[in-house]
């Protein structure tokens, strides 16, 4: 498998820093999935690293989002990686792992490789700054600690900057109120209350029917509604584990080769204008009754590229929630209608729609009307609806939110956030022209897919190419700006080949959620299988597009 790493066993070391002396050859910023998986990798390499996390424990995501109902929407065998050292002893308990199950996965991982004395938690790194004299960085963080390394190493996440709209009123409210990203440590009884929910993303959609069970009342303010997608979660037999680890090499093939990097068959091997109308039908309900995002990818290979066929799948889901939601007013309203199906991403629900058939729920459109909290609830237009607790959970700033709090500064003092102030442009999400040896793990640009495996491809990349910089005595690497110029103009090629861009709702993918923010391809939205072959081009081609250089010459290759 091309994106495993770990075969070559020899440790390398990572250029001279120009003769100046380091602490430590890598700070790695972020301790979640990314992180730690690049701090496993650059032990093999045998170089040293710190890793700087602002949570109190590793994790990332899943550290912060401790929510009610809060789990993977990948299958759980492949929230995970490749790794031998981990194959075989974990045992996962459900088809999509909840946020314990998966925060535990990781520390597990972190136990295994015994990584804690190379992580710093509860710091926030403030600046890294790079200095074009001895060629190092000099990372500075909140606890007042100076850093200096030869790379610096982002894996910040691409959804870790809540985004918290100011709502008029909030600080009059007499209740409670709570961020799904921030949750209470011991949970939140809301037994006997009215609650409200703002915001019905992939998070909101996880969350509602599990507060609708304990609620007196729960009312849901939706702005925009989603293609809501079965999850059809279950509980993994002894017999399941053991068909996953006796495959595992075969499932991390297939979810490598998969667009959104999941254990589902690369392609569905039909499009729509090849079945009659019947058998589009039967596909569509294979898919749905499947669960999960195979209703995305087994149905038909055009359905994100195709519209047409989007309209097809679109309206096949429209029908469902008709035929689930028993109130055709409330089934309308959770009618997504002016905006193609992938357009925002889906979020898997576990009787997302069946929740809306309990007495005790209510769908509030706010979708023409902002919302105004008062000191006894929330009113929208003419209805004022009297709360106990309110939810908040409004997304991300995705992608460039977290990175853009951190004050980066490349070569000639040039800054990462002025550089990207019309949306983020990279070689191949790794690298940024301009700002030698800093890396990035499942940045910007990466494929829009399941993280970890993302995650497992750009550390296999990388470590690749520090080896390559090792062989050839590098300091640093950076692409050309050319080479940066090229990628995103490709990765905005391949986002206008799909049905996605059009339709203008807001999507953390193409940045429009937050007010603001420029429209961009932030993310690769070719799948994974391809995103390889892009970046497998790159390391077959010597690393043309790579400048590497020692202390005294250019040894690009
Ligand atoms: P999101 O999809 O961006 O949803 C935010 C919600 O808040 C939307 O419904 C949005 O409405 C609403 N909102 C924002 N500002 C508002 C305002 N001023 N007034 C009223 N409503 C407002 O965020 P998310 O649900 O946190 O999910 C983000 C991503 O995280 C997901 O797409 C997914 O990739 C990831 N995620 C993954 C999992 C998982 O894998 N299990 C779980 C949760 C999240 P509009 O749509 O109208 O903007």
């Amino acid at each position: 498998m091309t994106a495993t790493t770990g075969k070559d066993t020899s440790t390398i070391t990572l250029g001279t820093g120009g003769g100046g002396d380091v602490d430590v050859d890598v700070v790695i910023i972020g301790a979640g999935f990314s992180g730690i998986r690049m701090l496993i990798e650059t032990r093999r390499l045998g170089l040293t690293a710190r890793l700087i996390e602002a949570g109190s424990d590793v994790g990332g995501t899943w550290y912060w989002n401790k929510y009610p109902g809060a789990r993977t929407d990948s299958q759980a065998w492949v929230y995970g990686f490749p790794l031998d050292e981990v194959r075989n002893d974990w045992r996962w308990e459900e088809r999509f792992a909840t946020q314990p199950q998966t925060h535990a996965y990781i520390r597990h991982v972190t136990d295994t490789f015994d990584l804690w004395s190379d992580i710093t938690l509860d710091t926030r790194v403030g600046s890294a700054v790079f200095d074009d004299d001895a060629r190092t960085w000099t990372v500075t963080t909140d606890g007042g600690e100076t850093i200096s390394s030869k790379a610096v190493i982002t894996a910040t996440g691409q959804l870790s900057l809540p985004y918290y709209p100011s709502f008029d009123g909030l600080s009059d409210f007499e209740g409670d109120w709570y961020q799904t990203q921030n949750w209470p440590d011991d949970g939140v009884d809301f037994r006997g209350k009215r609650v409200a929910i703002v915001g019905t993303g992939a998070t909101a959609v996880q969350v509602i029917p599990i507060v609708a069970e304990d609620a007196a009342h729960l009312s849901v303010f939706q702005r925009t509604p989603n293609y809501v997608l079965p999850a059809r979660n279950d509980k993994l037999s002894e017999h399941d584990v053991d068909v996953i680890r006796t495959n595992f090499d075969e499932i991390f093939d297939r979810a490598f080769s998969q667009p959104f990097g999941m254990d589902i068959p690369p392609a569905a091997g039909r499009i729509a204008a090849d079945c009659t109308p019947e058998q589009q039908q039967q596909v569509l309900d294979r898919g749905w009754e499947a669960g999960g995002f195979r209703y995305l990818f087994e149905t038909f290979d055009d359905l994100l590229v195709e519209q047409s066929t989007n309209d097809l799948a679109a309206e096949f889901i429209r029908k469902k929630i008709r035929s689930i939601v028993r109130d055709p007013e409330t089934a309308e309203k959770l009618c997504p209608k002016d905006y193609p199906l992938g357009g925002k991403r889906p979020p898997l629900g576990h009787y997302y729609y069946e929740t809306f058939n309990r007495p005790n729920v209510t769908l509030v459109d706010i979708g023409e009307t902002p919302i105004r909290i008062e000191p006894k609830g929330i009113r929208a237009g003419d209805e004022f609806h009297e709360v106990d607790a309110i939810i908040f959970a409004t997304g991300y700033d995705a992608i460039t939110g977290t990175l853009d709090q951190i004050d980066i500064r490349g070569r000639d003092g040039r800054v990462l956030r002025e550089r990207w102030a019309e949306g983020p442009k990279t070689h191949l999400g790794m690298m940024v022209d301009g700002f030698p040896n800093l890396f990035m793990v499942a940045g910007p640009q990466t494929p829009f897919a399941n993280i970890p495996v993302v995650a497992e491809y750009c550390v296999g990349w990388l470590s690749r190419l520090l080896r390559v910089m090792h062989e050839r005595g590098a300091d640093t690497a950076e692409p050309t700006t050319e080479a940066v110029q090229e990628f995103s103009q490709l990765v905005e090629a391949v986002l206008d080949a799909t049905v996605l861009r059009q339709g203008g709702k807001r999507s953390w993918f193409l940045g429009t959620n937050i007010p603001g923010k420029p429209a961009a391809a932030v993310m690769w939205l070719g799948g994974v299988g391809a995103f390889r072959e892009v970046a497998e081009a790159e390391v077959d081609g010597g690393y043309g597009k790579v400048v590497m250089e020692s202390a005294t010459a250019n040894v690009s290759g």
